[in-house]
């Protein structure tokens, strides 16, 4: 642990949360800095950018960045991006939080514990979804399998969803900040722009109402993001890889394109706190995940 500041001195650092898709990291992301900038869905692998969130209180900051899942298999352009966004993520950060589920450690989990293990940063260890466990002495032999699968800094068990255990998971990785400026003002909970945000709000929406393989293939381009004066005008392109996704993308008689747009915009008008008109169009890219044009156009940088 690093040791405590002097007076007046501030504390700031870098945080990468890891672990295998769908064990909760864009939940605790969205718990720990207090709002949603990380989307959520049921789905593996609906994290593909890193996403900067910052928890500012008084004297220290901690950014997060919250990488997309380690890839080792797809072999698409995309899956490579998403390797070098997490090996940049490890690279950086002053501390690795590596999010496990409580009682299931699959292999994935073990490929996450030794890309962490030869990296140079200390590794706190997270347990998430603890709600699901009634009794916590159930939790004692889960612990003890883990701790040997590194040296952690810390192991503890939370609930991103109910907040049980976050409060003391921020005193720990306060407490392990180098000393340093803060790298924004306090006021600002993430990097990344609302433009942004209202892209990944759609693609939430589809993923979750979406079946199969259809909502790998789409990514959301913001063509229009307009502050008015009374409202705020958002026009979106859905690009999906195949002519034969469009059809199901719009739904019958545009149903699904009108609850995805319905879905997206009402939780814009709470974000915002403004009016807010979303228009959403579907086009055709065949093969925009292996493309890196279409990629770079699409904001995978
Ligand atoms: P990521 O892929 O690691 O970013 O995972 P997400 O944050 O997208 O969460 C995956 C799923 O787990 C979603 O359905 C979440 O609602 C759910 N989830 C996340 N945290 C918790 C938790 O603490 N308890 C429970 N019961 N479910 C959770």
């Amino acid at each position: 642990m690093t040791d405590a500041p002097t007076v007046g001195e501030s504390r700031c650092g870098l945080v990468a949360l890891v672990g295998r898709p769908n064990v909760g990291k864009s939940t605790l992301l969205n718990r720990l800095v207090g709002q949603k900038i990380s989307i959520v869905t049921p789905r593996p692998q609906t994290t593909r950018h890193t996403v900067n969130g910052v928890l500012s209180v008084a004297g220290a900051q901690v950014v997060f960045i919250d990488t997309p899942g380690l890839h080792e298999g797809g072999k698409q352009a995309i899956n490579r991006y998403m390797n070098r966004a997490a090996a940049g993520a490890l690279a950086d950060a002053d501390i690795i939080v590596v999010v496990v589920e409580a009682r299931k450690l699959t292999e994935e989990d073990e490929a996450v514990f030794a890309r962490v293990a030869t990296a140079e940063a200390p590794v706190g260890l997270v347990i998430n979804k603890v709600d699901r466990v009634r009794e916590k002495v159930q939790l004692l032999p889960f612990i003890d399998a883990l701790r040997q699968r590194g040296e952690f800094a810390f192991i503890l068990p939370v609930s991103a969803e109910t907040g049980e255990g976050c409060e003391l998971l921020e005193q720990e990785l306060i407490a392990r900040m180098p000393v340093g400026e803060q790298l924004y003002p306090e006021d600002q909970v993430t990097n990344r722009s609302m433009r942004f945000i209202a892209s990944e709000l759609v693609r939430e929406k589809l993923m979750t109402r979406l079946r199969d393989e259809i909502p790998y293939g789409i990514t959301v381009e913001i063509e229009r993001y307009d502050e008015g004066d009374s409202r705020t005008d958002i026009g979106a392109i859905i690009w999906v890889d195949r002519d034969s996704h469009k059809g199901i993308v719009i739904g019958k008689g545009g149903t699904m394109l009108r609850d995805v747009g319905s879905a997206a915009r009402q939780e814009l008008i709470r974000m915002l706190d403004r009016p807010v008109t979303l228009k959403l169009w579907v086009k055709v890219r065949e093969g925009w995940a292996d493309d890196e044009n279409a990629l770079h156009r699409f904001g995978y940088e």
